[in-house]
């Protein structure tokens, strides 16, 4: 194999740029010659499409979001695109490629492989929401921000004796909110996958205040949201506020969460899951998708991946988080 693509594609996560930067240089120790395509699946019509060389993928590692650009191109789902896609890949002489984005674009992955372009999924999303890998690159990064901006929530909720609901991102993953809740020693998580057990929530709450807590922090996963089981931050809030005793506030992090440094964990998956892509290329597959599993490496058809493999969030990690308040 001579030259292979690498894109980003779906939302943006801290650790792309590193996942970006493992796949050039070790392609390049294979002397396989690799092309950035750039504004994920959209890039290869509009054919954005540069060579890489050495320097160009220098000082990326510590970079937030990624170099090349993300996208959202619906019209990837339409087969006369991608076969237009399969046609400028030839000729352009992109043998194979790796795509770095969530579910939707492993999918685009697929169908592209099914065409005769060899594709290797990785999982950048900070939602960790992906079947088949333990953590997602931008996972660990964005639960950093969220513990630090909800130690600074704290100090100031302690000062005015306030509780504060935190909504946190996560799609439809709990994760984020889990991690982010033990870390954080947060009085209360909602996840959607869990039934909210409001009632009680809302006692322990209760009691909390009457026995002279000062602060409460409640972790809201934003798929409680999407799902319906909370209408919003602020409904929340104001229940809390009704029933407990606290006055209660509602912060919404956003986008602040996509940003950032990535951090060592992050830099370290990318680089590791990014190599092993590169390895699979090498050898001729296409059609898997890349993760980590146990601290070790794997890959898995992409199919199988979409179709059979939920993914699951850690639920002995959620009742830890009861525990241990
Ligand atoms: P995130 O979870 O961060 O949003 P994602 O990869 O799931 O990432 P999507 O918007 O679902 O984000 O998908 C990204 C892109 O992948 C789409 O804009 C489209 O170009 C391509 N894609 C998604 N679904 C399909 C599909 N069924 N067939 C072909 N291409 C697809």
């Amino acid at each position: 194999i001579k030259r292979i693509g690498v894109l980003t594609s779906g939302g943006d996560a801290p650790g792309m740029n590193a996942a970006i930067r493992a796949v050039a240089r070790s392609a390049m120790k294979r002397g396989i010659e690799v092309c950035a395509i750039y504004n994920g699946y959209s890039g290869i019509l509009s054919e954005e499409i540069k060579v890489l060389n050495h320097n160009d993928v220098s000082s990326i590692l510590k970079q937030g979001g990624t170099v090349l650009g993300s996208a959202r191109f619906p019209e990837f789902k339409q087969p006369e695109v991608r076969q237009a896609a399969v046609e400028i890949l030839k000729k352009h002489g992109i043998e194979a490629l790796v795509v770095i984005g969530g579910d939707g674009s492993y999918m685009g992955a697929k169908l592209l492989t099914e065409l005769g372009v060899n594709c290797i999924g990785l999982p950048g999303t900070i939602d960790n929401d992906i079947a088949g890998t333990d953590f997602t690159i931008g996972f660990d990064t964005a639960l950093q921000t969220i513990v630090e901006a909800v130690d600074k929530i704290r100090d100031t909720s302690s000062s005015h004796r306030r509780a504060n609901v935190v909504e946190v991102m996560g799609r439809n993953a709990g994760d984020l909110a889990i991690w982010a809740g033990i870390s954080s020693g947060a009085e209360a998580v909602f996840i959607p996958e869990q039934d909210l057990s409001l009632p009680e929530v809302l006692e322990q709450l209760k009691k909390a205040y009457d026995s002279g807590k000062r602060h409460a922090i409640v972790i809201l996963a934003e798929g409680c949201i999407k799902n319906g089981l909370v209408e919003s931050p602020e409904a929340l809030a104001k229940l809390i506020e009704v029933h407990s005793g606290f006055e209660t506030r509602a912060t919404i992090l956003g986008h602040i969460q996509r940003g950032g440094s990535p951090t060592a964990f992050d830099r370290v998956l990318a680089s590791r899951l990014g190599a092993h892509a590169v390895s699979l290329i090498a050898a001729g597959i296409g059609g898997r998708c890349v993760g980590v599993q146990q601290n070790r490496v794997v890959d898995f058809d992409i199919v199988e991946a979409l179709e059979t493999m939920k993914h699951v969030p850690a639920l002995d990690l959620y009742n830890l988080c009861y525990e241990i308040v």
